[in-house]
């Protein structure tokens, strides 16, 4: 199978079916135990200091795995991506634009889908297959969710990681559906995590910090029980067609769209505090205005670059904002005994 290198999540349904095996150049970048080497061969060629560090990550991982074709999305991710798409043309890397509907639109979206079928050779038909051989994926993806912040007996680290992992399954459907089945498996088996741990909502894209930020939450007794967008990622609306998942995926449109999931997610998780990570030059971080206004939780903004792991300042942050949830909770209960 020929490599396709993703910038986010896309219809790898209609990838699959052409043939290609997807790989979510993120999560490549994110994954590699020197990601700031990857930062640095973008930087060399040219890529300027303020250009977002997954742009720069994308481009160096792209280049030191060989990958010769790119799936960029232009409309419904990043404005920089069309830059990065005409810089991997100029280095002899072969490209193809795919746009998102502006509005989530199943009627739009099918002509988009139908569009990216006929570039890659296959049809919509066969992908409706790969769609359903991938509806196990998903549904246990979703399970491992519902472990999360249902029975408490899977991390916050691990949700993160399963769900962000369905852009491309890490490369091997069969592979992922078998090592989540045993996870899901350890995790019934598990005891919860104790009631009175905070329970936190992570909100935005994915972070720079990898597992710090979960790891460092865990040990101050709180914990992560919504990914916001790993979630989309897992598709937890497929409805009923190709068309129809991929207008249910909210990450492409309005922040609005993003809201109504969120506010939804948040009162059904009895979430106490909302950590939202925005990334340093990201113009998503502008939509933190939106969510402070919207939100009715105590909300913690964080901004990363090209620190890959959470600095003594942004611990002490946390810290303060964690100490502020749990002062509030018991100011809460004391009200409300008397
Ligand atoms: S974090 Fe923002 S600027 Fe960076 S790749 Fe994602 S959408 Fe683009």
């Amino acid at each position: 199978m020929n490599k396709i290198g993703i910038t986010t999540t896309v219809p790898i349904e209609i990838l699959l079916a052409a043939g290609y095996q997807p790989v979510d150049l993120n999560n490549v970048f994110i994954a590699d135990p020197d990601p700031e080497r990857l930062i640095n061969i973008a930087e060399r060629v040219g890529f300027p200091l303020n250009c977002c560090s997954w742009i720069k990550g994308i481009y160096g991982a792209c280049l030191e795995n060989k990958i010769d074709t790119v799936l960029c999305v232009t409309t419904g991710d990043c404005s920089n991506t069309i830059m990065l798409m005409e810089v991997l043309k100029l280095k002899g890397i072969k490209t193809i634009p795919f746009a998102y509907p502006t509005q989530p639109d199943s009627r739009q979206m099918q002509d988009a889908l139908e569009t990216l079928a006929k570039k890659l050779n296959t049809t919509l038909d066969a992908a409706g297959r790969v769609r359903e051989e991938l509806a196990p994926h998903r549904r246990l993806a979703l399970k491992l969710d519902g472990l999360t912040w249902k029975q408490g007996t899977a991390s916050g680290l691990e949700n993160h990681l399963w769900l962000v992992s369905a852009s491309d399954f890490n490369q091997d459907p069969a592979k992922y559906r078998q090592e989540l089945k045993e996870l899901v498996e350890q995790c019934l088996k598990r005891q919860p995590y104790p009631p009175d741990w905070l329970r936190i909502a992570y909100i935005g894209v994915p972070s720079v910090y990898g597992q710090d930020l979960y790891k460092y939450l865990e040990s101050n007794g709180a914990r992560v029980v919504f990914n916001e967008i790993q979630r989309q990622f897992a598709m937890p609306h497929p409805g009923n067609s190709l068309a129809e998942q991929y207008s249910n995926y909210t990450y492409p449109y309005s922040i609005y769209d993003r809201l109504k999931d969120i506010t939804a997610e948040l009162g059904k998780r009895r979430v106490d505090g909302v950590i939202h990570y925005v990334q340093a030059f990201c113009h998503r971080g502008i939509g933190d205005i939106i969510f402070r206004d919207v939100l009715k939780l105590p909300i913690l903004t964080l901004e990363g670059n090209d620190e890959f792991s959470l600095t003594h300042h942004l611990k002490t942050r946390v810290e303060a904002f964690l100490d502020m949830l749990q002062r509030s909770r018991r100011r809460n209960k004391t009200l409300k005994e008397v």
